[in-house]
């Protein structure tokens, strides 16, 4: 029985992650999740986050300054930061080219990733400023 509920709550804090396209954090993703799953707490919710990024389903996007934001995406990927609205947003650009000329640049260290960063405005943010 209690397995039973585990299981549920996990699929419920899963599907609300894949759904949300801005990379939400836990209060978030716990008002959401309590609209399928009532009787869930914040803790439970943070619980089961944090089992999920131990198991490699999820990531975690720690920000200074920030509550911590989850990402249903573990694959590497970039992200752009709308620095109006604060929507991070995934960008489907490799890293491999940059990977590569840091890899030439200095020979003597070994790369194994790279994680850009780009920033600016939105589509909607874009489209506000606009209109
Ligand atoms: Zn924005
Ligand atoms: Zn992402």
């Amino acid at each position: 029985m209690a397995m039973k509920r585990l299981t549920r709550q996990r699929k419920a804090v899963m599907d609300v992650l894949q759904e949300a396209r801005n990379h939400p954090d836990a209060a978030w993703i716990y008002q959401e999740v309590r609209k399928v799953v009532p009787n869930i707490s914040l803790g439970t919710v943070y619980r089961t986050l944090e089992v999920l990024v131990d198991e490699g389903r999820i990531m975690q996007l720690a920000r200074p300054g920030e509550a911590t934001r989850y990402d249903a995406n573990p694959a590497p990927h970039q992200h752009f930061i709308c620095e109006r609205c604060g929507a991070i947003i995934d960008l489907d650009v490799s890293a491999a080219e940059v990977l590569e000329k840091a890899r030439r640049a200095y020979p003597e260290m070994v790369f194994q990733s790279a994680d850009i960063e780009f920033r600016g405005l939105c589509a909607d943010c874009r489209d506000k400023l606009q209109s």
